[in-house]
């Protein structure tokens, strides 16, 4: 079975491809913090230490299956991680590196909250904690074990490249890698709104 995909309102539809490689995360980084500021959904995002719940995964085994045209696009500045979200009711999707030749994505698991499955029946525990030292309050560090866990993704990422199938991502055009809604970068006033506001 698939793990189920949506936005808030449910006009974003899609799924993750399982059992895959996708393993959990929570981001404690200020720019996590400042993405769920811009679109106000902190309180929903954020747990009480700043941090992001994420499944890092390969993007091609998240598919879209409705209501692609609600995806936006975002980036805290020109170089940053382009950052998807559901315009239609502000639901944070992902963050992806802007050359679609490294096919990752880090899902926000705000768009992946199923009872059945549930996010641990598909993607077990939270194995990692990264930029902890960001995060409000002390954060246990992660587990040498569960580095290792996460490395497997990486090599899935490298896999996916050198066997050309990094094309199949549902972020960007298949020939072109052109990211499947226009960027559009913060001005520096704006980035420090939602920075200061994190
Ligand atoms: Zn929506
Ligand atoms: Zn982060």
């Amino acid at each position: 079975m698939n793990h189920p995909l949506q936005c808030r309102c449910g006009t974003l539809k899609g799924y993750v491809v399982r059992p895959g490689t996708a393993k959990r995360a929570v981001c404690y980084c200020k720019d996590c913090q400042a993405f769920a500021h811009f679109l106000k959904r902190a309180d929903t995002v954020l747990d009480e230490r700043g941090g992001t719940a994420i499944v890092a995964t390969v993007a091609k085994q998240v598919h879209f299956t409705q209501g692609l045209e609600a995806l936006a696009c975002m980036s805290l500045s020109d170089r940053g991680l382009l950052r998807w979200y559901a315009s239609c009711c502000n639901t944070p999707i992902g963050n992806t590196p802007r050359d679609f030749k490294t096919p990752y994505v880090g899902l926000i698991e705000s768009c992946l909250k199923s009872n059945s499955p549930s996010l641990e029946d598909s993607f077990g525990p939270v194995r990692m904690v990264i930029n902890t030292r960001s995060a409000r309050g002390h954060v246990k560090s992660t587990p040498v074990s569960n580095l290792v866990a996460m490395l497997g993704i990486m090599k899935s990422v490298i896999a996916t490249r050198l066997s050309g199938s990094y094309k199949r991502n549902p972020f960007f055009g298949t020939e072109t890698g052109t990211p499947v809604a226009r960027p559009r970068n913060l001005t520096k006033a704006e980035r420090e709104q939602v920075t200061s506001a994190a």
